[in-house]
């Protein structure tokens, strides 16, 4: 056990170059344009360029940095890197340490290798990443890190961040025009997300006994354990203490690397746990919350620990998720979302809850597809996470004022007083009262949005560009209304009551887990878009194409390059699967199974020799059912191996996707039912993996 002292104020971001640290390094003047060019967006002159390289360079290298990268976020969902140092020849054998401006803005990664979706095919061959000033560098493993975008050479996104910054501007700009139409003076709004990150911790040498942990993320074989979540004993449970020691040592690493690291605690299954950061803005969060599921991989190696981070590891376990808590703040740090107790920004937190509730209802679509993924459909629906039907909890408190606006009625809980129309008044909202529904989507937690539909690998960008571009739409049409009205404080109202109206369908304060609701959601017309095949072909709607070009969000060839990137990724994972299950059955499962009836036929063997009475004989018996097993889970493995084969030559994007769904899955699903029915009857020593209650049960 540690026992060293930890001071937290001086560790925390000692590895980043934050603002202090720029205050304290750059010449006035050029601190001063770096702050018009992230407060005001105004462009990076080479000289400000230089001067930033130069103090930063000299800083990383006083923390021990030898080499720079520019940190990037590819298709793949993981962030990428290629390291320079910062080593230049001079006379005499020598080396100088340089670090230009240019280095610091722009790179030229190969971009080859990384998932275009054709983009690069139609365009240019290379691409670039471009240095986002608003997100700080850090040093990570000696290295500066430099987070940026990434571009091909005509500008196409090639990444996760280009659609976050370019969705993050598009919302502040639409939410300014709503503003200043209602009087609130801001120059820009930013959104800011707290995410909390669920993972499974468990021990190293588990890990490396199964073949599909380590290949695929998941167990693809294991019947459940005896004991699992049933009597809600690990759920804010004492943290034991190799698992506290890991914890200990995480805080450290992020809070190095200047990540909020907040709130730690069990969850509801064995082995599983949370992190929680305090919410920054929601690029900045999504580069933390990239550099955290790093983190944690490596500090839970350092402890003899894997550290997994799939949406559903175990099945009929708890899966994981990333909760996306999300709202939108002024640069005057007025919460959006905040209800507030004076009456008077009641106006502003309705129009904005309006534009909220119009924006999920229209987008039910896109917000699915933000979440959408192979092992993301193990989760969703699986009474555990929310369904794949997307709605929005308000709380009763919240609907009593929306339903009190439908009927043009006053709301009869007075509190601090009215708003300036006269209708309505909100009742003061405990966070207690309105957080109490953990099965929807997305919620209304006080004063914020929580979207629970991410999973647990998630990349922040994805769920956030999306959720950003549809509410910004809404404010763009309230904005178009309210610029030509004559009294907007009272339109803004008539839109309120408008939006309410024709979007109330999509509030739903219910369990989201009861299977009548998917009955109720269909009759409202609401989707069900059970899994990543279903989703992905709405993407491409003239509607959603439309809605990404009209914000300058997403052209249509990089819509139609995501929606193909998803589709091949959603195949690929499937057939790597199948292709490790196949392997494990054949390999390992299979022999051992076969050692395991040879013993059992062995001893009856011998017992019928010694003259024993092998009548009703157990040793017989259990040889006779596991033979028979065995055939039957070597059929499924035959038909599994040929609808591997045969998947090849389906045609790749919808349809491979289709078929994966349909056909391989529905084959592992066969085969696993009758491996996990072996399993059971199995004795440990002829198993030839860790069962779930090892994994699980550890310490
Ligand atoms: P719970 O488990 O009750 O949902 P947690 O405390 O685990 O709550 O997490 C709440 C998350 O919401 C934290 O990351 C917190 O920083 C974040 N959060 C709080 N206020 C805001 C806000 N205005 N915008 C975005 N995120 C927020
Ligand atoms: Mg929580």
């Amino acid at each position: 056990m540690s026992e060293e002292k930890v001071n937290v104020p001086e560790l925390f971001g000692s590895l980043v170059f934050n603002d202090d640290a720029m205050r304290q390094r750059l010449p006035k003047d050029v601190y001063k344009s770096f702050h018009k060019i992230i407060d005001e967006g105004k462009d990076l002159d080479k000289d400000t360029a230089n001067a930033i390289a130069h103090a930063m360079k000299e800083w990383a290298i006083e923390k021990g940095a030898t080499h720079f990268t520019h940190w990037f976020q590819p298709m793949t969902g993981i962030t990428a890197e290629k390291h320079d140092s910062f080593i230049s020849p001079a006379p005499g054998g020598k080396v100088i340490m340089e670090f230009s401006g240019k280095e610091l803005i722009k790179g030229e990664p190969d971009a080859s290798s990384f998932p275009s979706g054709g983009i690069r095919a139609t365009f240019e061959a290379r691409g670039y990443t471009a240095w986002d000033p608003t997100s700080p560098a850090f040093i990570k493993d000696d290295s500066l890190c430099i987070p940026t975008a990434f571009c091909s050479y005509t500008g196409e996104a090639l990444d996760k961040k280009t659609p976050l910054l370019r969705s993050m501007e598009e919302l502040s700009r639409q939410s300014v025009r709503v503003l200043s139409e209602l009087g609130i003076e801001a120059k820009k709004v930013s959104t800011t997300v707290g995410a909390e990150q669920e993972y499974f911790l468990i021990d190293k040498e588990t890990y490396k006994q199964r073949r599909d942990l380590v290949i695929t993320g998941r167990t693809l074989f294991g019947s459940k354990p005896p004991k699992g979540q049933e009597m809600g004993d690990h759920y804010f449970g004492v943290i034991k203490p190799r698992v506290m020691e890991f914890m200990k040592d995480l805080n450290k690493e992020l809070w190095k690397v200047g990540v909020y690291a907040k709130t730690e605690h069990n969850e509801v299954a064995p082995a599983q746990h949370e992190l929680a950061p305090v919410f920054t803005t929601t690029n900045v969060q999504t580069d933390q919350n990239q550099l955290t599921m790093e983190i944690m991989k490596k500090v839970a190696d350092r402890h003899g620990l894997a550290c997994l981070l799939h949406e559903k590891p175990f099945a009929g376990v708890n899966g994981s998720g990333k909760h996306n808590n999300w709202s939108i703040m002024t640069d005057t740090g007025i919460n959006l979302l905040d209800p507030g107790k004076h009456p008077e920004s009641n106006t502003k937190f309705l129009i904005f809850l309006a534009a909220v509730i119009k924006a999920v209802d229209d987008y039910q679509d896109l917000l699915r597809i933000s979440v959408a993924s192979a092992g993301n459909d193990h989760r969703l629906g699986a009474n555990e996470a929310p369904p794949a039907i997307v709605s929005i909890y308000v709380g009763d408190d919240l609907e009593k004022v929306i339903n009190a606006i439908i009927d043009g009625k006053t709301f009869e809980e007075k509190s601090a007083g009215s708003i300036e129309t006269g209708v309505n008044t909100l009742p003061k909202f405990k966070k207690d009262n309105t957080d109490r529904n953990r099965t929807s989507p997305f919620a209304f937690t006080g004063n914020k949005f929580e979207f629970r539909m991410p999973g647990s690998a998630f990349s922040l960008a994805g769920p956030n560009f999306i959720i950003n571009t549809i509410v910004a739409e809404s404010l763009s049409i309230f904005a178009d209304e309210l610029e030509g009205s004559e009294n907007p404080e009272a339109d803004a109202m008539k839109i309120c009551e408008r939006e309410f109206k024709a979007h109330k369908r999509i509030i739903f304060n219910g369990n989201g887990y009861d299977k009548e609701w998917v009955a109720e959601a269909e009759k409202r017309g609401l989707l069900n878009l059970k899994t990543t095949a279903d989703a992905i072909p709405y993407y491409t709607s003239e509607k959603n194409i439309a809605l990404f070009e009209k914000h300058h969000i997403l052209t249509r060839p990089e819509v139609e390059a995501r929606a193909e990137i998803m589709l091949e990724n959603y195949s690929k994972k499937i057939n790597i699967e199948a292709l490790t299950m196949l392997d494990m059955a054949k390999k390992d499962i299979i022999p051992g199974v076969f050692r395991y009836i040879n013993m059992l036929a062995d001893t009856e063997t011998k017992k019928k020799e010694a003259g024993l009475d092998v009548t009703n004989d157990a040793a017989y018996k259990l040889a006779d059912k596991l033979s028979k097993e065995l055939n039957i889970m070597y059929e499924k493995v035959d038909a599994l191996n040929d609808a591997v084969i045969a998947g090849k030559d389906v045609p790749e994007g919808q349809e491979a996707a289709n078929y994966f769904k349909d056909t391989v899955l529905t084959a592992m699903n066969e085969l696993r039912v009758i491996g996990d029915e072996i399993e059971n009857e199995m004795a440990e020593e002829y198993l030839s993996y860790p069962t779930y209650s090892k994994i699980l049960f550890y310490i």
